[in-house]
């Protein structure tokens, strides 16, 4: 695995299962995913001489996050098979090349435009009814590197503070509500699609994920899988991925972005689905075939942040251990800071209502004041 945090970390835990052996790349030993290891190499990305020793124990290769070099991902190809390949990872790595690609297989995304420098972002606000919003094309994630921008607004000194030579103007999607579908393909080409969940963010960080949401219509479920599909085929993929999308107000869908791996929407189905998110992966590079994805029961997963835990104590901790169809999910991360993903919650029940009242309960008993 490249990468060593808590999806590489889950990801571990389903191929060990299993019995077979998990070796990480590119962090620390006590990384989340190095905790459960067989062994970490705590190497540069780019150290060849390191990669190929790595290349040399394992006989197959994913990654969990999509900030990885792809020349990496390129070199580890000369000895070992990496699934899924570098065409996926680039296009996920770039919002342009993202979009561009999408809309050249006929999938819908927000309008958008290059900007390279406050002229062109000025012009483009304009061409988009002055509003708009602007995105490092590289590196952002939870929010991070984009900007609302209004036409009234200074653009010399907003393009400044971006601090980047390219960036992505998108127009405003004017949307419902959000959801994603994480899907998986196998070798034989065979694709297989998770019930689609409806995501609640909160200060740009995902909170909740409900599924099935009442919220999704039918048609919706077929779109999203459809263009999930479009997705698999086109890269090629052998592995996980997961689409998120707007749902727009005359109930067709809008892709945002891909993930290239499992997603945290996705994390529900380690207990409401036979083989989970990170099952099908371990299943899809080892050769394997696929798992039953679908779902048992209605669930929702809400992510535990520094901010939900800055009071838990051991008894607050047992008194969620009490609570019916919850599932604590932690990432061995040693210290608890706002806005960092520390772990998360499951939550079957009869109805997601339920389960959402019973999550939110879940938070208020690890002492989280603000929990609905
Ligand atoms: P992450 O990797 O955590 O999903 P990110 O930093 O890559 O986030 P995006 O997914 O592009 O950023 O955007 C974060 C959120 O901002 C979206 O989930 C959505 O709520 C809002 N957003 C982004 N782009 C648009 C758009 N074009 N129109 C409307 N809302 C948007
Ligand atoms: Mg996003």
């Amino acid at each position: 695995m490249l990468g060593g945090g808590q999806l590489g970390r889950m990801f571990g835990q389903a191929a060990r299962r299993s019995g077979f052996g998990f070796v990480v790349f590119g962090d620390q030993s006590d990384s989340p995913a190095g905790q459960i290891a067989d062994h970490t190499f705590s190497a540069e990305f780019l150290d060849e001489d390191a990669l190929k020793q790595f290349a040399a124990i394992v006989d197959v290769v994913s990654y969990e996050q999509e900030n990885i070099p792809v020349r990496t991902v390129e070199v580890l190809q000369q000895y070992v098979p990496v699934y899924p390949g570098p065409a996926l990872l680039k296009a996920s790595q770039n919002r342009l090349l993202e979009k561009t690609a999408l809309r050249s297989i006929g999938i819908p995304t927000a309008d958008f435009l290059r900007i390279t420098s406050a002229e062109e972002l000025t012009e483009g606000v304009r061409s988009f009814g002055g509003d708009g919003i602007l995105k490092t094309v590289t590196l952002g994630y939870d929010g991070k590197g984009q900007a609302r921008v209004r036409s009234q607004q200074d653009m010399a000194a907003l393009w400044s503070q971006f601090k980047t030579s390219e960036a992505i103007l998108e127009k405003v999607v004017d949307f419902q509500f959000e959801l994603s579908i994480v899907a998986s393909r196998f070798g034989n080409g065979e694709c297989r699609f998770y019930s689609p969940s409806v995501n609640h963010h909160l200060n740009h960080i995902l909170d909740v994920s409900i599924s099935p949401s009442p919220l999704i219509s039918a048609r919706q479920i077929r779109d999203a899988q459809q263009m999930a599909q479009g997705i698999l085929e086109h890269f090629e993929v052998i592995g996980v991925l997961c689409v998120e999308f707007f749902a727009t107000r005359d109930g067709g869908l809008v892709v945002n972005e891909i993930a290239p791996r499992p997603h945290n929407s996705g994390h529900l189905t380690m207990d409401a689905c036979r083989s989970s998110q990170f099952e099908q992966q371990f299943r899809a590079i080892c050769g394997l075939p696929s798992g039953d994805v679908k779902q048992q029961s209605p669930a929702v997963m809400m992510n535990l942040l520094g901010d939900h835990l800055m009071n838990a104590t051991p008894e607050r901790w047992a008194s969620v251990f009490e609570l019916p169809g919850v599932f604590v999910h932690m990432y061995g991360k040693a210290e608890a800071r706002i806005g960092r993903k520390m772990g998360h919650l499951n939550v079957l029940a009869g109805t997601v209502e339920e389960a959402e009242a019973i999550g939110h309960e879940a938070r208020r008993r690890l002492g989280f004041m603000s929990s609905r």
